[in-house]
């Protein structure tokens, strides 16, 4: 679950998206005007080439021995440190994930509530 940085095109306030996945890039929306004119910028974390090497640079490896994705709790261990890193306020949405994640909630289940999951429509060619 990176995080991308984004700036409003539009009233330059910045915000961040939690996003699953490198192939699924949500049109990002400004959380204070609404604009969905944003540029990306280059995160401090992510030098996208793999899921791994995303990881690796996310933070200091030992901060990661204990991320097991398939424990919410764990999860969302992960996702407050990451926040801590980052050292922003990710938002209402980022509070409620982490604390249904907290609660045990399936890391799948909660991004696909959140809207952060794409929905499985299956390759584009079989409709
Ligand atoms: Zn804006």
């Amino acid at each position: 679950m990176p995080i991308y940085e984004y700036r409003c095109l539009n009233c330059q306030k910045r915000f961040n998206l939690l996003i699953r996945g490198f192939s699924s890039l949500p049109s990002p929306r400004c959380p204070l005007c609404g604009s969905e004119r944003a540029d990306r910028l280059i995160s401090r974390f992510s030098v996208v080439r793999s899921e791994e090497s995303q990881l690796e640079a996310l933070a200091d490896p030992s901060q990661l021995g204990d991320l097991d994705e398939n424990d919410p709790r764990s999860v969302a261990r992960w996702a407050r440190k990451m926040s801590k890193q980052v050292g922003e306020d990710l938002g209402p949405e980022f509070d409620e994930m982490v604390g249904r994640l907290e609660a045990g909630e399936d890391p799948e289940s909660v991004e696909r509530a959140m809207g952060l999951a794409e929905p499985d429509l299956g390759p584009p060619e079989d409709l």
